[in-house]
Formats: structure tokens, sequence, C-alpha cells
């Protein structure tokens, strides 16, 4: 079975082509990378995964429904129900604390506050951040604060995550081991990862390896 799938999918902005007939699916519970040279597409693919980008050509299914022709109140709802996000740099709310910040995909699905916050508090624990629920954002390191980007893009159990160089401000200890938690976090929940990188150790964590060249998705042929 296919939980998420890009068909032929073709974008370009203004005369610039990003993806000239991409094609990428995604099992329950598989985690892939999307590898690839900078400017060939990764971060583009990922979008029109996600329902943020619409592609020109070609179709975008999430179980069993079409999402690229969905009216974009519902692609939002969507997004905000089923999919959790992880960027290059964890774009916490500095004005918040790190609980809220872990809180707010709950918080905007219309959770109430004391329920939204019982739920974030495990994932202090679960991901070594015990003692850091309060700290606001501008107070943690660069590894805190891509963890607690991590508890905010999984607390709300979404089908799949999608993390756009999600080690990529971080030196490499620190990337592995938030690529540690973000895939144990993930097979335990069983979530779905699309993870794009261009760092071959951050690729190794996951189950299939793609490259993305000139807008098309080849799989890796490892030597
Ligand atoms: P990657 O993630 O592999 O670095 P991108 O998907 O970001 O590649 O970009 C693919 C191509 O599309 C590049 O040529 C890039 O310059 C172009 N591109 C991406 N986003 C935009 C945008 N918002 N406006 C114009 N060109 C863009
Ligand atoms: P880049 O691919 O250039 O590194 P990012 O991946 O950090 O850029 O940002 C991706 C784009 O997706 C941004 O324009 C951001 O506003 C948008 N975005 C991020 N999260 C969501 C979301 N949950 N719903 C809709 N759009 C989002």
């Amino acid at each position: 079975m296919t939980l998420l799938e890009a068909r032929d999918v073709a974008l370009s902005f203004g005369q610039t082509p990003a993806l000239r007939g991409a094609t990428l699916s995604a099992q329950p519970g598989e985690i892939v990378a999307i590898m690839g040279p900078s400017g060939s597409g990764k971060s583009t693919l990922l979008h029109c995964l996600a329902g943020i980008l619409v592609p020109d050509q070609g179709e975008i299914w999430f179980d069993g429904q079409r999402i690229d022709t969905m009216n974009e109140s519902r692609r939002s709802l969507l997004r905000r129900d089923r999919f959790g996000f992880v960027f290059q740099f964890g774009q916490l709310v500095p004005e918040l604390t790190a609980e809220e910040n872990v809180a707010l995909p709950l918080l905007l699905g219309g959770v109430r506050r004391p329920a939204a916050l019982r739920r974030a508090r495990p994932w202090f624990e679960r991901l070594g951040l015990a003692g850091l629920e309060r700290r606001r954002s501008g107070e943690l390191s660069g590894g805190q604060a891509q963890r607690v980007a991590l508890a905010r893009g999984l607390v709300a159990e979404p089908g799949v995550l999608f993390a756009d160089e999600p080690t990529g401000a971080l030196d490499t200890l620190t990337g592995e081991q938030v690529m540690d938690l973000l895939v144990s976090s993930a097979r335990e929940q069983g979530t779905t990862v699309v993870v794009v990188t261009h760092e071959a150790r951050v690729a190794a964590y996951a189950d299939r390896q793609v490259v993305v060249r000139d807008g098309k998705v080849n799989a890796l042929v490892t030597a």
C-alpha cells in the first residue's frame, strides 16, 4: 500500500524548471531520504508532497486522496491534521516557551491548553530535554532547539513528518543525535518520514534513499 505519492510532477518558477517529471512514493511507516545537489529540486518536491506547493503538472496523492486538486483551505486542514514539519532552522516561536512550542500544533488543532501541555510534556523526557520546558528558544543550544522542533513536528502524531535539512544547521555529532531521535520516534509512532538532506550520513538512517537530479527522481544505486 502507498501512503504518499508524487506522480510525474512538473513545476517551474517562472522560466526556471524545478521539477520535470518527478515520481516518488512512500509506504506507511517508511523513512525515505531525498538527496541530490543544491538546486536539483529536493525542497520543491518536498513542498509538493506536503501540499505547500501545487505542481503545474502531475498528481499528488495522500491516503487515497488526490491533494493537488483540493482547494487551499482543505489542503491547509490536511497539513494541520495529518502532516508534521521540521525545517533546517527550528523556527521556534521565540515568544513562547519550549513546551508551548511543542504544544503549538495541538493548540492550533483546537486542543485546550492544559491538555496540549500535558501531551507536550513526555517529549521532554523522551528527547533528553527534561528541565528545559520553560526555556525560550534564545536560551536553548542549536541541538536542543532542533529537538524541540522535532517534538513539535511529531506531537500531533502526524501520518507524515516532512523534514527539510533537519540537521543542516548542526555539527556532525549533534546532527546524528537529532537524526537518531527523529528516526526512533517516528518508528515508535509508525510515522512515515520524508527527509531532504545533502548529507550521506543523515540519509543513511532512511529505509530508502533516492536522488533528485535536474528535477527527476532516481533510486540511489550503491556500488
Ligand atoms: P534544492 O532543494 O535541491 O536545493 P530547490 O527545490 O530549492 O532545490 O530549487 C530547485 C530550483 O528551483 C532551483 O533552480 C531554485 O533556484 C529554483 N527555485 C526554488 N524555489 C524558488 C522560488 N521560490 N522562486 C524562484 N525559483 C525557485
Ligand atoms: P528552504 O526549502 O528554502 O530551506 P524551508 O523549507 O525552511 O525553506 O521553508 C519552506 C516553506 O514552507 C516556507 O515558505 C514556509 O513558510 C512554508 N511552510 C513551513 N511550514 C509550513 C506549514 N506547516 N504549512 C504551510 N507552509 C509551511
